[in-house]
């Protein structure tokens, strides 16, 4: 019984998620713009709250997180205007496609791509199933991936690994199962920066870790993640956001907005589920609490409150 009502909910869960995300994420084009938030470390942030990017440049050769086909581009540029060094590695937090479909772009670099066995998996499955979808789609949107191959990683790892590469130290961790299956931090001790991925979003609605229109996203899991990382009290200035903008210097603060919004929605959902309210009525009458108002991208808010409420039912409030 329990696991048909478990699957009902993954169900509803999938058909009520899918059309608004797809259509949030596939609007008119997005611009990156560049900003040096530690010494060698570049933040691209994505005007439209897609996702952003990350390099950081040695002396031996760059490494890049996070790439989307559709914004890699500009990347690279920035990348080429920064420094003469070829791009030696690129990380990414998932295998969501506005975070990892862009690896094809830095080709010519030729650089080794380091992903977790989970993200790999996903990018076989779901991602390149996807990704054909969208190089045989006649839409303006999609014309990026004309021409584009989806990379695979070249190091698929489980757990976690160091790299130490141009004098810095890249502590790339596999955190778990929260925004998407296998979610990806990179911490540079030296540069006092830790790289989120979509663990962190900033001034904005979080996203459900939706990949190929499937909805991956464990809002349990997710405050437990963000209290593991908070918890290795590390000395780090700034946590840098998979979307928003990078608060430089804000340190652990933002971390704990990011856990006190999913906490202060989890217990909001589980008030109004135990009033009786069906997920259709949470989703029309949901007030967003007053320190959260200022955040933008509204849409994600409903997709995600279907997470919530099922979540909630399945595993208890
Ligand atoms: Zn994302």
């Amino acid at each position: 019984m329990r696991a048909i009502m478990v699957l009902l909910a993954a169900l509803a869960a999938l058909s009520i998620g899918a059309a608004p995300a797809m259509a949030q994420d596939d609007a008119d084009p997005a611009r990156m713009t560049m900003q040096k938030i530690a010494a060698d470390v570049y933040f691209l942030e994505n005007s439209r709250g897609s996702s952003n990017a990350v390099f950081v440049v040695t002396p031996d050769g760059v490494l890049v997180f996070d790439a989307d086909l559709r914004t890699a581009d500009q990347v690279l540029a920035a990348i080429r205007k920064t420094t003469d060094k070829k791009v030696r590695y690129i990380v990414t937090s998932h295998s969501a496609g506005d975070h990892a479909t862009g690896v094809w772009v830095y080709r010519e670099d030729k650089p080794t791509y380091i992903a977790t066995r989970k993200q790999m998996r996903d990018l076989m499955m779901q991602e390149s199933k996807e990704f054909a979808e969208r190089k045989a789609s006649s839409r303006p949107q999609d014309a990026p991936y004309k021409n584009a191959e989806l990379v695979l990683p070249d190091i698929a790892f489980e757990g976690a690994m160091t790299l130490r590469f141009g004098g810095l130290t890249f502590q790339i961790t596999e955190e778990g199962s929260a925004h998407s299956t296998s979610d990806v931090t990179v911490y540079i001790p030296q540069r006092r920066v830790f790289l989120m991925g979509d663990l962190l979003d900033t001034e904005i609605h979080p996203g459900q870790g939706e990949s190929a229109g499937v909805f991956f996203s464990n809002v349990k899991n997710w405050i437990i993640l963000l209290d593991n990382i908070m918890g290795r009290r590390l000395p780090v200035d700034t946590y840098v956001p998979g979307h928003g903008p990078v608060h430089v210097g804000r340190g652990v603060a933002d971390l704990e907005e990011q856990k006190k919004y999913f906490v202060t929605l989890r217990d909001e959902v589980s008030k109004m589920i135990a009033a009786g309210k069906s997920v259709e009525q949470v989703q029309a009458e949901f007030k967003v609490p007053a320190e959260f108002a200022h955040y933008k991208r509204n849409p994600r808010l409903k997709v995600f409150l279907n997470l919530f409420y099922h979540q909630l039912v399945e595993q208890g409030f």
